[in-house]
């Protein structure tokens, strides 16, 4: 199947409120290229020198997302132009964010993501830490970013059920921080093989790789 074909069938499991990221990482420009002639425009990679050089070389109007973990040093290298960064995970980097965004005279959409899964491994913020932040007088003098929502990544697992629980926990998050911030709407969660229990369960974004562009190749 054809990347255009993968794009067109995926949308079509998609309610309308929900937002697609395809998720573009380690794939050449080419494909990227043929998405975007499907008419696809949102992008999601997760190394910020590698977004920065297909930003460079493809159509300004696609909205490129940061989905990976991002390290406070390099946030200065897409200050100018990313649309929304969806792994925040500490005041610390926030601050930068806000800052590089004053910078360029821009206010940058953000997401905190949130560890719902079981593994170790997996970054994100503790409900309890997230409240915090939201609620430090630090995170409200901030004008340059704006948290826009959430996002969460569930265990790596066959077991639908505990993806399924683990949605429902960002999902009650989610909602519980919508009666403290303004404005909150976007819930990322869902990748290739559990967006259909994420949209289930109330996600309004979901990111999605290998079933558009194929398997990734590390090596
Ligand atoms: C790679 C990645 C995805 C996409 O994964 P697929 O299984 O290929 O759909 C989604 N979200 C994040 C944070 C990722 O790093």
């Amino acid at each position: 199947m054809s990347i255009a074909d993968n794009l067109k069938k995926i949308k079509e499991r998609l309610p309308e409120q929900v937002t697609l990221v395809a998720v573009s990482k380690t794939k050449p420009i080419g494909d990227l290229q043929s998405a975007y002639e499907s008419g696809q425009r949102i992008f999601g990679e997760n190394k910020i020198q590698e977004m920065t050089e297909k930003w460079e070389s493809l159509p300004k109007d696609i909205k490129w997302h940061m989905i990976g973990h991002v390290q406070r040093n390099k946030v200065k290298y897409m200050a100018e132009y990313v649309d929304l960064i969806h792994g925040v995970d500490s005041l610390r980097l926030l601050k930068e964010i806000d800052k590089q965004a004053l910078k360029n005279k821009r206010v940058i959409s953000c997401l905190l993501q949130v560890h719902i899964a079981e593994e170790e491994t997996k970054f994100g913020l503790s409900q309890k830490e997230l409240l915090t932040m939201v609620d430090s007088d630090d995170f409200k003098v901030l004008k340059n970013t704006k948290v826009k929502g959430l996002m969460g990544m569930a265990t790596f697992t066959d077991d639908t059920a505990q993806v399924r629980k683990e949605f429902k926990t960002l999902k009650s998050c989610f909602d519980l921080l919508k009666t403290k911030l303004l404005d909150l709407h976007v819930l990322s969660m869902g990748m290739s093989g559990d967006y259909q229990i994420a949209i289930e369960e109330g996600s309004t974004m979901v990111r999605i790789g290998s079933s558009i562009f194929g398997a990734r190749n590390y090596s």
